[in-house]
């Protein structure tokens, strides 16, 4: 048989050890053509060997950063990262494997975010001889991550506003359908019915009167809360006295308390104070809460008006209190939303009607003054809204 040529490259025997340096020189290959960025440190941080990579992502050479603590070099991104490697190697000296995201400074000072992880290495005696310190460069997946989310949240924000204009819409039908389906239902009567007695006649055209007031009304809020939600509305304020405010929204709102026999009160403990307030806003939300504080409250009575100078936090406060019929706990969060509305019954059990558009609008004009709006009820003990005004 012919012998075959010998193998230069084929060692004779498979088990011949290599040579010292032939180890190095395999563990420098290795070492220095790793994609990851990789550093040797000894039990106290102390640098004992980087890779080219290392070198690549860091601009500092070997030997320059031998003999130095990791934590010291030029590269990290600010004092945390620095104080979080630090304790990262205290813990693998414990013998833990410990991996986390830290940010590191690249050649141009910007900012790269690494997957950074130190594991031990321990010598024939269990003892740790070293840490490798490895790391890899994460800024392009991580910028790719946010992006995803940013575009999650962008079509969640869309589907978001969609429902919400679904939802709005189908409520605005629904509130201008019952007056409609009221005010052509009686109007048909009314036409069919030649012969109808005039009292007969007189009751369905003041129903037809009342639901068309309560379109108009519906209409009046509807526009008035679409020119406050786009931006529309700028308030033209002066230096009014609230307490000058408050007499004039009772003086409207007088007539309504006199026919349920409601006693109207007002305690101004501030004494007059100029802020800088539109005028026909703060009646529009005065009136509305007097309003309603005199519709939900049964006959006979009483409403409170009172002002409060609250120093320590520089505010004025107006609280408008009622002995009505109060608010289901239950609904107390939901108050402010448009067309919310409680549905509670007067003392005849009949349903108190109301477009649940007027306190949405007051909470809008009481954040454009920079205040706030809360309320606090009982269930038929009354209920207290209170609006707190910067001074
Ligand atoms: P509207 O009174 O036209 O329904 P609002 O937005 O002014 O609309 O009020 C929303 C709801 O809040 C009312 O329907 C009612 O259920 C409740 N509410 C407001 N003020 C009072 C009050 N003083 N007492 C009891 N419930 C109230």
């Amino acid at each position: 048989m012919a012998q075959s040529p010998a193998n230069p490259h084929k060692s004779s025997s498979p088990t011949v050890a290599l040579s010292e340096t032939d180890l190095r020189k395999r563990f420098q290959a290795i070492f220095h053509n790793t994609f990851q960025f990789m550093f040797l440190v000894d039990m106290d941080g102390i640098m004992l060997e980087m890779n080219q990579a290392a070198t690549n992502i860091t601009g500092i050479h070997a030997r320059e950063a031998i003999g130095n603590a990791l934590w010291e070099l030029d590269c990290w991104a600010d004092e945390a990262a620095r104080n979080k490697l630090k304790t990262s190697i205290y813990r693998a000296s414990g013998g833990e494997f410990v991996r986390y995201t830290s940010e590191m400074r690249n050649l141009e000072g910007a900012s790269s975010v690494i997957d950074l992880s130190i594991k031990p290495v321990f010598g024939e005696q269990g003892d740790i001889d070293f840490f490798v310190v490895e790391g890899r460069d994460i800024t392009n997946l991580k910028r790719l991550e946010f992006e995803r989310d940013r575009e999650r949240q962008y079509a969640d924000t869309w589907q978001k506003l969609n429902e919400m204009k679904n939802e709005f819409v189908s409520q605005v039908s629904h509130e201008l359908r019952t007056p409609l389906a009221s005010i052509i239902g009686f109007a048909q009567t009314l036409l069919r019915s030649p012969q109808i007695a005039p009292e007969k006649a007189q009751q369905f055209l003041t129903i037809i009167l009342d639901d068309g007031r309560r379109l108009e009304r519906l209409v009046e809020d509807l526009l008035d809360i679409s020119r406050i939600e786009s931006g529309k509305t700028t308030l033209i304020t002066q230096n009014l006295d609230v307490n000058g405010l408050l007499d004039y929204a009772l003086h409207i709102i007088a007539p309504e308390a006199t026919s349920k026999n409601i006693t109207l009160e007002r305690t101004y403990e501030a004494p007059t104070r100029f802020l800088a307030l539109d005028h026909d806003r703060m009646t529009q939300v005065f009136v509305n809460l007097l309003s309603n504080a005199v519709k939900f409250t049964p006959k006979n009575g009483r409403v409170d008006v009172e002002t409060v100078v609250d120093e320590k936090n520089g505010e004025l406060h107006v609280l408008v209190r009622d002995t009505g019929v109060g608010i289901p706990q239950n609904d107390v969060p939901r108050l402010f939303e448009k067309f919310f509305r409680a549905k509670q019954r007067d003392h005849e059990g009949k349903e108190i009607r109301g477009t649940g558009l007027g306190l949405a609008i007051a909470k809008q004009i009481i954040e454009l003054h920079g205040g706030t709006i809360g309320v606090e009820s009982a269930l038929g003990q009354g209920s207290t809204f209170t609006i707190c005004l910067p001074m």
